[in-house]
């Protein structure tokens, strides 16, 4: 579903080269880890995927087709079919929650006479249906982070990509987004996650893959955190 083929990536200004020859498959249905230290080259992975940039070498292609084909104005289509979630939450701070997750559905063309029910199949998910007409700065921490996850999953993506998605959150709480996120793969979803969540990549295994300066130096099916 997800490929990278001899990816290499190299920043125009200063010329790093954060991503050396990649090679990635990652099937549909997939939960997958992304891990490595600070400047590895993960968030260059997930921007590659989002087409937020373009490798200077190689091909990234969903479901076989180029993402080169996606120019322009394009883009915005190829990213409806992905759900984003980060350590910042993202919310928008003067909108309820109910009205932060109708965006994602505005941008995304869903009409209007679904939203109600969307809003609340996603927020039930979350078990966050009580917090429907809640500010970002009513919630908890860890509510936040449940709100943009049902931002992320109302329009159905079949891929979610996770950005740290607890590096805000206390353990507890951790475990709990965690659970959620394989939830959501069980339902079909394709789950990248990017962490340095040492704990939860023992404690919850998946296929993990290491990078180190912009090399995959280890694609472990049985997870594990090993840098
Ligand atoms: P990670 O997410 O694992 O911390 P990144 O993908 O952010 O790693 O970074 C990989 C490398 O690319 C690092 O050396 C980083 O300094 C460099 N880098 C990241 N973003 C940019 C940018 N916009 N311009 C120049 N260099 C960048």
């Amino acid at each position: 579903m997800i490929q990278l083929n001899h990816v290499s990536l190299e920043y125009p200004v200063t010329r790093t080269l954060a991503l050396d020859d990649i090679n990635l498959h990652i099937r549909k249905g997939e939960f997958v880890y992304l891990i490595g230290r600070s400047g590895a080259g993960k968030s260059s992975v997930m921007n590659l995927i989002l087409k937020r940039i373009s490798p200077t070498r190689g091909q990234v292609l969903i479901n076989d087709e180029p993402l080169s084909k996606y120019r322009g104005g394009k883009a915005s289509i190829h990213r409806r079919r992905i759900g984003m979630i980060f350590q910042d939450n993202m919310l928008l701070p003067h909108f309820t929650v109910e009205d932060n997750i109708a965006l994602a559905l505005r941008v995304t063309g869903v009409p209007q006479k679904d939203w109600h029910q969307r809003i609340t199949n996603a927020l039930k998910m979350v078990s966050m249906e009580h917090k429907r007409s809640a500010l970002p700065l009513q919630l908890s921490l860890g509510e936040q982070q449940r709100a943009a996850i049902a931002r992320a999953i109302v329009t159905s993506p079949p891929i979610i990509l996770a950005d740290e998605p607890t590096g805000n959150l206390d353990p507890e709480i951790s475990v709990e987004i965690m659970k959620l996120l394989q939830q959501i793969c069980v339902r079909g979803a394709t789950v990248v996650v990017a962490t340095h969540a040492k704990e939860l990549v023992e404690n919850f295994r998946h296929r993990t893959i290491t990078l180190r300066k912009g090399k995959i130096v280890r694609d472990d099916p049985y997870g594990g955190y090993a840098l």
